[in-house]
């Protein structure tokens, strides 16, 4: 797909969470963020991004303002960190028993039992795209396993996934707008610009 002109317009669903800290990334990435709070917003996107927060929060709020089919569908970039990557998985464990799950991505998580039951831990993670590690902190972060081979880790901590993307849907388990570091934002950013054929973060050890 052609690179096209201009910034990319990427949303940052705004219902409860992280979200101004993504804004702000996303700007200094080169990107032209939106708040997102209504379904009709999502066509106008070239990506879109889900971010930390409560995920039980979340989805309830996604189901009430119909957002739940429009993301199954939403075929541009897509990247959810920590509770927005326990709402695109496709297996939720230790949530509510209709948890809004949108099976985006073929991976089973269980919130709130990453490690050693740490409830917020920083720690520098490898990506084989990058030359430094990222210092991802991760905060009540969900822990995440593959149920396909679909899935690509592309970095893990303690053994556990902290971050893949399956074709162009992004995860993360941790929060990379609080790290000070662009480098992630603006991968994400490259990707939308380009289409789902864009850059390429490769699985990392
Ligand atoms: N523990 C939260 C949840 O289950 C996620 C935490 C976060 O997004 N930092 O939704």
């Amino acid at each position: 797909m052609a690179v096209r002109p201009g910034k990319p317009v990427i949303g940052v669903l705004a219902l409860q969470g992280a979200f101004a800290e993504h804004e702000d990334y996303l700007r200094r990435a080169g990107a032209l963020p939106v708040e997102v709070r209504l379904p009709e917003q999502l066509d106008a996107l070239d990506g879109l991004i889900l971010p930390g927060g409560e995920s039980t929060t979340i989805g309830k709020l996604l189901r009430r303002f119909g957002f739940e089919e429009p993301l199954r569908r939403f075929d541009r970039p897509i990247w959810g960190t920590c509770a927005g990557m326990i709402l695109l998985s496709q297996e939720i464990c230790g949530g509510l028993p209709d948890q809004l799950a949108l099976n985006r991505i073929d991976l089973r998580v269980t919130r709130n039992a990453f490690g050693r039951q740490a409830e917020s831990f920083t720690a520098p993670l490898d990506f084989s795209d990058l030359e430094e590690p990222v210092p991802a902190v991760f905060i009540r972060a969900p822990l995440a396993e593959p149920l396909s081979d679909r899935v690509q880790v592309l970095a893990e901590v303690d053994g556990q996934v902290a971050a893949a993307r399956q074709e162009n849907v992004w995860v993360s388990s941790f929060h990379p707008e609080l790290s000070g570091d662009l480098r992630l934002h603006r991968a994400f950013v490259t990707s939308c610009r380009s289409g789902s054929e864009g850059h390429k973060l490769q699985a990392g050890g």
